[in-house]
């Protein structure tokens, strides 16, 4: 049986890594299970992130959380390259277990998951991303300044990304499945009043185009199966997130969309000593920065909380 650590982290984004740099200064020698297949979470995918404070210049995804995680490394954080694929963590010492079937016990967890953007499940998405292909209108929008630029969806993230591009691109179209909107009245009615803002309704996207940048969209029309070529340089695809909580339902609260609850504006879930930070708890703002301090808030709370233990 392994020691009792005093905190684990799950995650290795922006908030696990920031979470992992807390709890290192802290001489909490965290243990931080990074994922498998996605150490570096989400940035891992994507080319150059412009609004990371404190990079002037930018700085290129993976470089920056190459960065976060010797940051966090250098302090003491000991890094596992692993998912984690069961927890208990009711318990005054919480177990998680890795693929190996190792149990790791600590006596405080900090959740920073993230959440996973739907994609269209098309061949060249994926090979397109940051190369004209976004899921976050916040983070690229300004790449796309007078351009031609569709927006994929029909809820309230979809018409909220189409008006906030409107201020750069040259055109919006907005694709959806539909005939109608999902989105509340309010953000229709924005959408509908903005004039750079034009709809395709009942189609779906059935191409991605490019070789090294997108260069257009091929719709079918689900109604009559008309194929329509749409002449697009960024395509964003806004069909909503899925936080990674499968592996904590019935043990942590989760909200009606599967997002972790906690108390806010503290980090602390509906089980003592378990905290959440990152996109697995935030439905609204979803930026790297926002993950890295709720990832330090996660910390100080941990820190405390082992702090009144002892
Ligand atoms: P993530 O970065 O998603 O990391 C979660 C981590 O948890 C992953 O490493 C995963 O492997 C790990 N994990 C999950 N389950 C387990 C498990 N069971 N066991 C072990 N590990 C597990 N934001 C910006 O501010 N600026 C940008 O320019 C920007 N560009 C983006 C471009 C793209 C293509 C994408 C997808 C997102 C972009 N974002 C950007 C958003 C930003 O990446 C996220 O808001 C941020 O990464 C969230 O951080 P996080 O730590 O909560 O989660």
């Amino acid at each position: 049986m392994s020691d009792v650590r005093n905190v684990i982290i799950i995650g290795s984004g922006p908030a696990g890594y920031t979470a992992a740099l807390y709890t290192a200064r802290a001489s909490l020698k965290p243990l931080v299970f990074e994922g498998a297949v996605t150490a570096g979470g989400a940035l891992m995918n994507t080319t150059e992130v412009e609004n990371f404070p404190g990079f002037q210049d930018g700085i290129m995804g993976p470089e920056l959380m190459d960065n976060m995680r010797g940051q966090a490394e250098r302090f003491g954080a000991e890094l596992i390259p692993d998912d984690i694929v069961n927890v208990d963590l009711s318990g005054e010492i919480k177990t998680v277990t890795d693929t190996a079937g190792t149990v790791h016990r600590a006596k405080a967890v900090i959740v920073a998951t993230g959440s996973q953007h739907r994609k269209l499940g098309l061949p060249n998405e994926d090979a397109l991303s940051g190369r004209g292909v976004s899921w976050c209108a916040t983070c690229d929008g300004f790449f796309f300044k007078d351009q031609d630029i569709a927006v994929i969806g029909g809820g309230d993230t979809a018409m909220e990304e189409a008006t906030f591009l409107s201020r750069f691109a040259k055109s919006v179209t907005i694709v959806h499945r539909r005939d109608t909107l999902r989105a509340s009245k309010a953000m229709q009615d924005r959408a509908f009043a903005d004039p750079k803002i034009k709809f395709v309704w009942d189609s779906e996207v059935a191409e991605v185009q490019g070789e090294q940048k997108l260069s257009g969209l091929k719709l079918r029309n689900l109604k009559t199966g008309e194929m329509s070529d749409l002449a697009v340089t960024g395509l964003f695809i806004a069909i909503g997130h899925d936080p990674r909580t499968e592996l904590f339902k019935g043990q942590l609260e989760l909200d009606e969309e599967g997002y972790l609850k906690v108390e806010a504006p503290s980090t602390r879930t509906n089980l003592t000593g378990v905290f959440g930070a990152g996109d697995v708890v935030d439905h609204t703002y979803r930026q790297a920065i926002t993950a890295a301090g709720t990832g330090c808030s996660a910390a100080l709370d941990a820190e405390r909380f082992l702090a009144a233990l002892s």
